[in-house]
């Protein structure tokens, strides 16, 4: 059996009050005990006033990004046990920002994957195409290149922590969404990677989440897809009229 997962990735957006603002109006709507699982990751500066909104509710806390390496010399960074220390359960690692602006290479999501799941942090593992990459049908060669580079020597005990986010990169902040049937058949294709690498419990229990362009009026068939678990929500997670519903489009729903 398989939560629904909705989490919104607000990237470097709004002001402290607009996101203790926001925080406040999605934890009103996201009781304990909830039908979906769900995440905001707001910006590092926030992450604290967003946990304090979101006391005593379902909702739970990721950051963006993280550094692999233990506390210490590296300016500009933020190490795990800081994310666990203000109360994150979660973390996204390879996003297609990181990837195209900030030098996140397989390699690097890899280390911190695994150091993320060492500490015990969910994490939330972007990956997706171009759409050059699209066009020229190498979609599911990408995805097999950023599925054995990330997840390189993470054995099934570790896996277990970790969400998949199908986020074809032509589709993030785009409008454009995949269609069901496009991201029905990319979720299978790591559906059956994860099988033919992992074991059937791990496939089976696998939570695969797509990303790109959700909005209240795509998100019902999207996740009526078999194989769509979730929603990775960027722009429509900074409005609570636009994530509510993305959030009760996912309520209900078990695979
Ligand atoms: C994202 O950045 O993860 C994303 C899916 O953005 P958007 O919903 O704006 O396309």
């Amino acid at each position: 059996m398989r939560r629904p997962f909705v989490a919104g990735n607000w990237k470097m957006n709004l002001t402290l009050a607009q996101g203790k603002a926001l925080a406040a109006a999605i934890a009103a709507d996201c009781p304990a005990g909830d039908s979906v699982d769900v995440a905001l990751c707001p910006a590092s500066p926030y992450l604290l006033p967003v946990k304090d909104a979101i006391a005593g509710s379902g909702v739970q806390l990721g950051a963006q990004n993280a550094y692999f390496a233990a506390p210490g010399a590296f300016t500009g960074e933020i190490a795990l046990d800081m994310l666990l220390d203000v109360g994150c359960q979660w973390v996204i690692l390879g996003h297609s920002e990181r990837r195209q602006f900030f030098g996140d290479t397989d390699a690097l999501i890899n280390k911190k994957l695994i150091a993320a799941r060492q500490k015990g942090l969910g994490v939330i593992f972007c990956v997706g195409e171009l759409l050059a990459e699209r066009q020229e049908n190498r979609t599911e060669a990408v995805l097999e290149t950023q599925m054995a580079g990330g997840l390189a020597d993470v054995d099934a005990a570790m896996f277990e922590g970790v969400v998949i986010a199908y986020e074809p990169v032509w589709a993030i902040g785009t409008g454009v969404t995949a269609s069901p049937e496009q991201a029905e058949a990319a979720h299978l294709y790591l559906r059956n990677w994860v099988r033919s690498h992992y074991n059937n419990a791990a496939a089976d229990q696998l939570r695969i989440q797509y990303g790109g362009s959700v909005k209240p009026d795509n998100a019902a068939e999207l996740l009526s897809q078999p194989n769509v678990d979730g929603a990775l929500v960027g722009g429509a997670s900074l409005k609570p009229e636009q994530f509510l519903p993305i959030i009760q489009a996912a309520r209900g729903i078990v695979k």
